[in-house]
């Protein structure tokens, strides 16, 4: 059966003292959350103290990022042994502000989630269009060409491993957000591209969140869609009262 999921993308927000701060709120308010699977990512410096801390707690902490190589010459980069010696088994590769300001591109990221995969870790697949692909009503095709371009290469048997996260960039940190119909709409449409791709088992056995300015006000309408299946959640992840609302809206 496909999971729920809540998680909460930190960013390059949040100090070591900071980090411990809301992570033991976090422990508090999500920490017993039955309804979905709670994933924080904080940023790499502070995974370690994260993994310590939530020791017991019902909480998955995830990477925002890690290079394709397995090891070598990339001077400031993190690779996937790196992150599995720290307990790290789940990372988020594709954000669009990984592809908007560093230049990850679908290809790129193809060889990220191969790597990933490799290390038996779990990767959220960020994915979404820019307001001019919707406007200009081509959202549908690219969306469907970021899916073939960066993921749909990976073998049946890997699809366990992934989640998909469907975030349309013109609604990230602007306070902008889809509709719930908005997001249902293109949720089945991805839905319906994985079931093309491979099956009909693997679509319905993937799941798929959405973000995009999820906050607690909104985060209830939107989870009530059938093929929305939880949250990546930005700004209001560094709040422990606003994530904890949020999740408990799933
Ligand atoms: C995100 O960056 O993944 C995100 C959804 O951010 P926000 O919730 O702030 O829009």
């Amino acid at each position: 059966m496909r999971k729920k999921i809540i998680a909460g993308n930190w960013k390059m927000n949040k100090n070591l003292i900071e980090t411990g701060a809301l992570l033991s709120d976090l422990k508090s308010k999500v920490g017993n959350v039955q309804a979905a699977e709670i994933i924080v990512a904080p940023t790499f410096t502070n995974l370690h103290k994260a993994t310590e801390e939530l020791k017991g707690a019902d909480i998955t902490v995830a990477a925002q990022n890690m290079h394709q190589a397995e090891n070598g010459a990339y001077t400031g980069e993190i690779s996937a042994d790196m992150l599995k010696s720290i307990d790290i088994n789940t990372v988020i590769l594709g954000h669009s502000e990984r592809r908007a300001y560093f230049g990850e591109t679908d290809e790129l990221l193809a060889q990220k989630v191969d790597t990933a995969l490799k290390h038996n870790m779990t990767v959220i697949f960020c994915f979404g269009e820019e307001l001019q692909d919707r406007k200009s009503n081509n959202h549908f095709s690219l969306v469907e060409n970021q899916l073939k371009n960066g993921i749909f290469h990976v073998d049946p048997s890997a699809w366990k491993n992934i989640i998909l996260a469907y975030e349309p960039v013109w609604a990230i940190g602007t306070g902008e957000t889809a509709s719930p119909e908005q997001a249902q709409e293109m949720h089945a449409f991805i839905r319906n591209a994985i079931g093309k791709a491979y099956n009909q088992e693997i679509a319905d056995e993937v799941s798929i969140l959405y973000g995009g300015s999820v906050k607690p006000n909104n985060a209830e309408e939107i989870f009530a869609k059938p093929d929305v299946d939880g949250g990546l959640i930005g700004g209001a992840a560094l709040d422990a009262e606003s994530f904890a609302a949020i999740a408990n809206a799933i």
